[in-house]
């Protein structure tokens, strides 16, 4: 197994000194290249339930290139569990080949079914369930995105006794349950920033259902227009970030990061002498399927 929990450290960025802040960034995408960031937190403890209550098969939900699904591919295959993919949209079924999230699950080991965007909608519903149940048999149900009690378990192991330091800690939030797991550890000197990938106020309402403190907020600037959606600007900064730091960002979630947190320090939104801490949470899987899309719309490529 290769969970390098060591590499997760904080690696000091050098960013200029003039806006008297520090800035650092977390590097939970090196614990794994598939299982990466916080999806590894996330499925750890469901992963040990799965196991205590004699699954062999974990089914999950997922859109075409999503973490999440290549994250419980690959945790299958390693750790001995059959998977499922029930994936949005019935057009998909005959091109997982040139998908490379669907490829690479696939080769994982993974079996999917692919659903109609008004059946997935139901995911939730328990009739919806109990068909899937009578056609796979019985299976452990990780949720869509992986959040639940247990993910938030697990994403409160992302940050150490040494983060008590920071006074800013920002990370990007899908579902809600990374952000979640950063605010019960966080004291409350602290702020979490969580900054979202999509549009839409539901958010905060899932967030609250896991946590009791209210050192957070959403910072809801820089979604691009929505989940998947990118633009030139966010190419482009990600890939000066990357010649500039040799960190690459992927462009769903952490490359919107930290696009956000920086035009907020050139903004001085964050106190004098602040002391940042970013959370890399992975991702960088959806790059090369992201890469397809920007063909399509004649928009430059990320470096990969
Ligand atoms: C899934 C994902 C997120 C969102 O996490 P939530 O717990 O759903 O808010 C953030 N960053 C990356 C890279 C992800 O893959």
């Amino acid at each position: 197994m290769s969970f390098d929990l060591e590499l997760s450290v904080n690696q000091k960025n050098e960013f200029p000194n003039e806006y008297d802040v520090e800035l650092f960034i977390k590097r939970e995408d090196k614990i794994h290249p598939f299982i990466s960031g916080n999806k590894y937190r996330k499925l750890k403890y469901n992963l040990e339930e799965a196991r205590k209550l004699e699954y062999d098969t974990l089914l999950t939900f997922g859109g075409a290139y999503s973490n999440h699904i290549a994250a419980v591919a690959t945790a299958g295959n390693e750790f001995g569990f059959k998977t499922i993919g029930i994936i949005r949209g019935e057009e998909l079924a005959d091109k997982i080949n040139e998908n490379p999230t669907l490829r690479f699950a696939k080769a994982q080991g993974m079996q999917f079914k692919f659903v109609s965007r008004s059946s997935y909608r139901d995911k939730e519903n328990e009739r919806f369930l109990e068909v899937l149940k009578e056609e796979f048999n019985d299976f452990y149900l990780v949720p869509e995105g992986g959040t639940n009690l247990l993910a938030v378990k697990g994403c409160e192991e992302i940050l150490n006794e040494e983060d008590l330091a920071f006074d800013y800690i920002c990370c990007a939030v899908g579902t809600g349950g990374t952000i979640s797991g950063l605010i019960n550890v966080s004291k409350s000197h602290q702020k979490i920033l969580g900054f979202p990938a999509l549009k839409g106020d539901f958010l905060s309402t899932n967030i609250s259902k896991f946590v009791t403190k209210n050192n957070w907020e959403l910072i809801t600037d820089y979604h691009f227009g929505g989940y998947a959606k990118v633009n030139k600007e966010l190419i482009d900064f990600i890939n000066q970030f990357n010649q500039e730091y040799n960190i690459p960002l992927d462009p769903v979630y952490t490359g919107k990061l930290m696009f956000g947190v920086i035009k907020m320090i050139e903004a001085n939104y964050f106190k004098k002498n602040s002391k940042i801490l970013v959370i890399h949470t992975g991702g960088l899987q959806g790059i090369s399927g992201m890469n397809k899309r920007l063909i399509d719309k004649e928009l430059p490529l990320i470096n990969e």
